[in-house]
């Protein structure tokens, strides 16, 4: 079995149902090395992101079948001018690409023996933790915010999850979760576990398979705790150190501009975000003040030839209803990228060429 390596003392750990963080605090990285794909095999593999099996580090037969996470349409468009492949992210089975990961965390559960899983999320991460939890047989808790929206939590709920409501905020609750990792339980932690990023990083795959191996020049994601900026650097260096694509795309990460603690490290030329009290955006999703990843995303930002923006909640607003008059049920975190784009679309074709823009999360859920 591969094994976990921190992020910050390069202590390497046990994969273990009690391990989710170094002993010093913090997130861990998989010591994994993904095989090259086979390209003329996948037509004959299943619709999910289990067809990608080489790169991945759990055996597909893990996933008891799954729900079909991981292969999600790509629409070319026009965005105020300028064109865009939009990946629909939202179109997944809880509708965001949390399920990507969901789905690793699970089948790591399994392989571990684990029979319940724990996260700490008040929104997308809980909801796809507790579908894949409940199509593998395993047993869910989320952990959330007394001052959380109610929304999401009831949908978890309505998947089969206890949701645990935390006093206090966000802090709490993950600090409620770990406490349950030391009674044994698997803490499934979307920030934490690299299992996650494993997961995420199939969205390099799912792009690059259906550009037909050509890779674009950037693409476009909201970033919070930088999940999917930090997956597809995995993703796309895999694809690259195997010869499946001929470059690596930029990785533009965009933040909302309440809360933008790696954005103003970006642009302050600092190689980790300094926190940020949690202010108050519209988009929720990406509303984080401490990204425990956050070093790592401006590293793979800037490794990329990338760069990380922020939007207001006016514009991200503007870009929620633009893409509903066009058909794209997002959320309002879902859009946070799509506004980057009607903002900078000529100035980021210009500089990067083809962009494709991620539009994360659905909006059918609020
Ligand atoms: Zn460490």
């Amino acid at each position: 079995m591969t094994s976990y390596v921190c992020t910050s003392c390069h202590a390497r750990h046990k994969v273990a149902a009690t391990r989710w963080r170094c002993d010093c605090g913090a997130p861990l990285d998989l010591d994994f090395e993904a095989a090259a794909i086979d390209r003329d095999a996948l037509r004959r593999r299943p619709q999910s992101l289990w067809r990608w099996s080489e790169a991945l580090p759990l055996d597909p037969a893990l996933s008891r079948g799954g729900l079909g996470a991981g292969v999600t349409p790509l629409i070319d468009d026009v965005l105020g001018e300028t064109p865009v492949h939009l990946s629909l992210e939202y179109v997944s089975p809880t509708g965001s690409y949390k399920d990507r990961g969901a789905s690793l965390l699970v089948a790591l559960a399994i392989s571990l023996g684990a029979t319940e899983v724990v996260d700490d999320s008040s929104g997308n991460a809980g909801i796809a933790l507790a579908a894949h939890a409940a199509r593998s047989g395993l047993k869910a808790r989320v952990f959330v915010p007394g001052d959380c929206s109610p929304v999401k939590p009831r949908i978890a709920k309505a998947l089969g999850a206890e949701v645990v409501e935390v006093e206090g905020g966000r802090a709490s609750a993950a600090e409620a979760a770990a406490n349950e990792a030391k009674t044994g339980a698997f803490y499934a932690s979307h920030v934490f576990n690299p299992f996650f990023l494993h997961g995420t990083k199939t969205l390099a795959y799912a792009v690059a398979e259906s550009l037909r191996w050509v890779a674009p020049g950037a693409i476009l994601v909201p970033a919070g705790n930088g999940g999917l900026v930090l997956g597809l650097d995995l993703g796309f260096r895999e694809l690259r150190r195997h010869d499946l694509i001929d470059r690596r795309p930029s990785l533009i990460a965009v933040q909302a501009e309440r809360c933008a603690p790696i954005f103003r490290a970006f642009e302050a030329g600092e190689d980790s975000p300094s926190p940020v009290t949690d202010e108050d955006t519209i988009a929720d999703g990406v509303r984080i003040g401490a990204p425990p990843r956050g070093a790592a995303v401006l590293k793979a930002v800037r490794d990329s030839g990338g760069l990380v923006t922020a939007v207001s909640d006016r514009e991200i607003e503007t870009a929620r209803r633009i893409l509903w008059s066009k058909g794209y049920t997002v959320e309002t975190t879902g859009a946070v990228a799509a506004a980057a784009v009607l903002r900078d679309g000529k100035k980021l074709r210009e500089t990067f060429g083809d962009l494709v823009v991620v539009l994360s999360g659905s909006g059918l859920k609020a």
